[in-house]
């Protein structure tokens, strides 16, 4: 079960040039959502990856240090969560090369994972993701296992997403489910996983799932997995876990699209 966060904070709505009210909104994540998660996790001892545009890596170096004190992974997330299908090539070069020297400097390393703003690519990122030697991503959406994702002599994993295990859409843009029937839909989604397909990718935001009332999906996530047994990984100990099957040949390789 690859649950994962994405640490947005203001950032898309600075890139949007959004009002203080909506921007305070991205804030609460890492006033109070991040924190909120982070004793769960403790309490269940699950460590996990936190995707975060690199701009909020510099900004809050505080909770990047209690993230990175759970042991957790910080994985990069774009700078201000940009389109990265609306800018040049040099532009996306320089987000990345600048996202390597922050988390250089607050993280200690260049992150290892990737995952788009949006879940939206360019045309070039593919490119530049091999550039800059990332071992996984997670924005596509052409599979529903991990894979290897093979390009010219370049390659890296991906480990698929889905719109419907995001709680952004349900509980903030169309705002058509509530928490409850969200655990229910997820819930569903587990057990498929379960029983088919071995995985499964559920994508929170600490600024939505952290609030109020919420957080008791994630509570009753980790109860299921607990009871279940469930691996909960980071994004590199599922790298390790692939690079391992791989050896066996056991692991799905799709080349990518040109499009
Ligand atoms: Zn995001």
């Amino acid at each position: 079960m690859f649950i994962s966060f994405d640490l947005d904070a203001e950032s898309a709505e600075i890139y949007r040039g959004a009002d203080p009210n909506t921007l305070s909104r991205g804030r609460f994540s890492v006033y109070r959502g991040v924190y909120k998660i982070l004793d769960l996790l403790k309490k269940y001892g699950v460590h996990v990856t936190f995707f975060a545009p690199s701009w909020v890596v510099e900004r809050y170096p505080a909770v990047i240090e209690a993230i990175l004190s759970g042991e957790h992974e910080i994985a990069a997330h774009g700078y201000l969560h940009e389109r990265l299908d609306q800018l040049s090539l040099e532009d996306e070069e320089e987000i990345f090369r600048r996202t390597d020297e922050i988390f250089r400097d607050v993280v200690g390393e260049r992150p290892q994972g990737f995952r788009s703003p949006y879940w939206r690519w360019s045309r070039n990122t593919i490119e530049v993701l091999l550039r800059h030697r990332y071992r996984y991503d997670s924005s596509l959406m052409d599979d529903e296992i991990p894979y290897l994702l093979r390009h010219g002599e370049g390659s890296l994993y991906e480990y698929p997403v889905d719109w419907r295990l995001d709680d952004w859409p349900y509980l903030e843009y169309y705002r058509s489910l509530t928490p409850r029937q969200l655990l229910e839909q997820w819930l569903e989604e587990i057990r498929y996983a379960e029983n088919v397909t071995g995985y499964v990718s559920i994508t929170m935001h600490p600024q939505c799932i952290g609030r109020g009332a919420r957080i008791k999906v994630l509570e009753k996530l980790l109860d299921h997995a607990t009871r279940t047994g469930a691996w909960i990984p980071r994004g590199k100990d599922l790298a390790e876990h692939l690079e391992r099957l791989h050896g066996n040949r056991e692991v799905v390789v799709h080349e990518y699209v040109e499009y």
